[in-house]
């Protein structure tokens, strides 16, 4: 490891800058010189007022004519200053003693804002200024991003020290570079361009970033994170996990699932279900992403690697982020594997201490095979005898930690070796491919991608608000048909309260509006018991319309339900629409789905939620969708930093930069294998000190 990083480590941070500094990360002096400008300012020019459009930021220098407080139509300062060509005014609403010694009358003073063609003339709100007079710098001045407390000024002197200090040596092997991209700029001339670039180069190569040098960071970016996925991937291989070798023929639990499963798998089913078995006959541990479309039969797929993992004698848990999806699993799985003699555990934060003991007790012993939960699987007084596969369904609602601690779980084998348990992971969110090429090059995925037969396609309608009457119509229609449906009701993120009310008020309506049905609320803060009832009321067909928040979205599957109605629908995310929408159209019977959308107080929807529901309007495939949302949101929302665990490219942006990426992914393996050292020094130097890629 380099020097930097003990001698940042000895020298404690003592003054509210410089621990702003390790606020931001910027703890090593190749950090501090990886910190690079967002923009910069030319500040090299002085502008004649009469040359200045407006909206111009301009540097002048003028003299000050006037300078006054005035009290209206706000308590401030006014200045006007003529440079000769033109005159402005200058206002700054906070204003010091020391602004008004400088501004005084006949100063000759260089400001720096953005000029406004005011009211009564042009006007610069709070610029910069100093007196006139001194030397105009030879560099554009580079403008970083920063937190509060830790001023321009200084942070700049700190990046130019660590970039006079950082090993800035070569890490690329030689001929990595391609040629196609023209003579490659090292990183020490990139970084000295970037932090402080000539006036002549155009600032617009700058701004989108195509600039040579800013292509030279992009790919050393993502080279460095593949490398370290690649590494943590190669880690992984070197781990040593069950065998799970099961029966084979008609007496193997598999092959007695399949036969008494009430469908066929389909194709894709069939194909991701033996990538699956063929992982859990390596000794290395699996580490596996199954994604597939809402409702294109993971659960199965699930139950079917379960199955070999219990025939060869270990134990299987399966881990879902909610109580009633976890207790759905629960209730599915035992109706299947239960004939075949296997034995089945629940944990949940919610259960009485008695049966949770119980619980404990039977996977501390071993005599649980299959244990289903909520997060209360990963709790560290869960003892497992022999794990040695690990599902977590929909894997994007837990974070890496708890994946993690699921994996740590480690079992002890006769010979005392620790084992590793299998990972498989299961969502309903695909993952564009350049996303997962980037961000989850760690992992295997597998996609089901085709849904079960027999489904009708959900017809989607979106309505305006207005249109509720004709809405509860067409839910009569469709409860006069022996059917269910789910309302769903806005999510408004500030106010859990006012969601609550809204809910409720929404139920009363439509209880009235539906005499002699059975209407039912479902709300996130409902005690989980009573939660539970309402589900399963609804599951049976006791309760036929369901009022409810968001708690449905994921995994619940009651057939018969063939319409949903999502209220301020423009309030929800792409994902979370489908997620939604995918509630319905599980039976055989034509289902629907309403958007309805309010335009609240402007005339019109905004820009993005319209082209949200014009996506939901226009495709079904969650594939699509993904593609769509990723375009909308961008990457880093999309992703979700801190859910995903994903780090985020600070430089490199997957939508325009898919060649580097590629060209990363080749030259990686090649250089883990042929320059191991120089490869070591390019993870290090850009992911140091960043924990969560490194532990990986
Ligand atoms: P998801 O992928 O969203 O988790 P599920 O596993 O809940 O989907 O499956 C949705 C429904 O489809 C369930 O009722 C399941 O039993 C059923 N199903 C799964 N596979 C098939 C199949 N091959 N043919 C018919 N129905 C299937
Ligand atoms: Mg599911």
């Amino acid at each position: 490891m380099s020097n930097a990083v003990a001698a940042s480590q000895s020298s404690r941070p003592t003054s509210p800058a410089q621990k702003a500094l390790q606020k931001l990360g910027l703890a090593r002096d190749i950090d501090l010189a990886l910190h690079l400008p967002f923009r910069y300012e030319d500040e090299t020019r002085i502008t004649r007022l009469a040359d200045a459009r407006d909206g111009e930021t301009v540097q002048i220098e003028a003299r000050v004519l006037r300078s006054e407080v005035v009290l209206r139509p706000r308590r401030q300062l006014k200045v006007e200053v003529d440079d000769g060509s033109d005159t402005c005014v200058l206002r700054f609403l906070n204003f010091y003693p020391a602004h008004q010694k400088t501004l005084s009358e006949g100063a000759l003073v260089r400001l720096r804002g953005e000029l406004r063609g005011g009211f009564l003339g042009r006007e610069i709100v709070h610029p910069s200024f100093k007196l006139a007079g001194g030397e105009l710098p030879q560099a554009l001045t580079p403008v970083y991003p920063t937190v509060a407390q830790l001023p321009q000024a200084y942070l700049r002197k700190a990046v130019l020290g660590g970039l006079g200090r950082a090993d800035l040596s070569e890490t690329l092997p030689a001929g990595a570079w391609p040629a196609a991209q023209g003579p490659a700029w090292t990183l020490q001339q990139a970084l000295t361009f970037l932090h402080q670039p000539s006036p002549q180069v155009s600032l617009a190569e700058l701004d989108d970033r195509s600039h040579p040098a800013w292509q030279r960071l992009k790919a050393e970016e993502l080279l460095a994170q593949q490398l370290s996925q690649l590494q943590a991937r190669r880690a992984r291989d070197a781990m040593r996990s069950p065998v799970l070798k099961s029966a084979v023929g008609a007496s193997g639990l598999h092959e007695r699932l399949m036969a008494a499963l009430p469908f066929r798998l389909t194709a894709a089913q069939q194909r991701v279900e033996a990538q699956v078995g063929a992982d859990l006959l390596r000794e290395q541990p699996m580490h596996r992403l199954l994604q597939g479309d809402v409702g294109s039969g993971k659960t199965v797929v699930a139950a079917l690697a379960a199955l070999r993992c219990i025939e060869a004698g270990w134990q299987c848990a399966l881990m879902a982020p909610t109580e009633i999806l976890a207790e759905q699993h629960f209730r599915k799985l035992v109706g299947w594997l239960e004939p075949l003699g296997i034995v089945t555990a629940w944990l949940t934060g919610s259960q009485k201490a008695a049966e949770r003991r119980a619980a404990l007790a039977a996977i501390a012993s071993g005599q649980a095979q299959l244990v289903v939960g909520t997060h209360a699987v990963i709790e560290s007084k869960v003892q497992f005898a022999r794990l040695a596969l690990a599902i977590i369904d929909e894997q994007h609602r837990f974070g890496v930690a708890q994946r993690l601690a699921l994996r740590s779980k480690m079992t002890q084998t006769e010979s005392g070796q620790a084992l590793e348990p299998h990972l498989l992971m299961m969502s309903a969110t695909p993952i564009p491919r350049t996303l997962a090429m980037s961000y989850y090059a760690d992992l295997d995925v597998s996609t089901i991608d085709e849904l079960p037969p027999g489904r009708s396609p959900i017809v989607t309608k979106v309505v305006n608000q207005s249109r509720r009457e004709e809405v509860i119509e067409r839910i009569r229609a469709q409860l006069g048909e022996g059917r269910q449906v789910y309302w769903v009701c806005p999510l408004i993120e500030e106010s859990e309260a006012l969601d609550l009310r809204n809910a409720t008020e929404t139920h009363a309506e439509l209880a009235a509006a539906l005499p002699g049905h059975a209407v039912a609320l479902l709300h996130s803060r409902m005690p989980t018991l009573e939660k539970k009832a309402v589900m399963a009321a609804f599951a049976s067909g006791q309760t036929v319309v369901l009022v409810s928040t968001t708690v449905i979205e994921v995994g619940v599957d009651v057939p018969n339900a063939s319409l949903m109605v999502v209220e301020h629908a423009e309030r929800f995310g792409l994902s979370q629409l489908h997620q939604l929408r995918g509630r319905v159209g599980r039976g055989a019977a034509a289902s629907a789905c309403v958007l309805m959308y309010s335009t609240g107080d402007g005339p019109r929807l905004g820009e993005t939620a319209r082209s949200r529901l014009k996506a939901m309007a226009e495709t079904q495939d969650g594939f699509e969708i993904a593609r769509r949302d990723l375009d909308i949101r961008g990457p880093g929302e999309f992703l979700g930093a801190r859910q995903s665990g994903a780090p985020l490219l600070r430089f490199a942006d997957l939508a325009t930069d898919v060649q580097w990426l590629q060209w990363a992914r080749e030259l990686a393996p090649r250089m883990l294998d042929r320059h191991p050292q120089l490869a070591h020094r390019h993870v290090m130097r850009w992911l140091g000190s960043r924990s969560d890629f490194v532990k990986a």
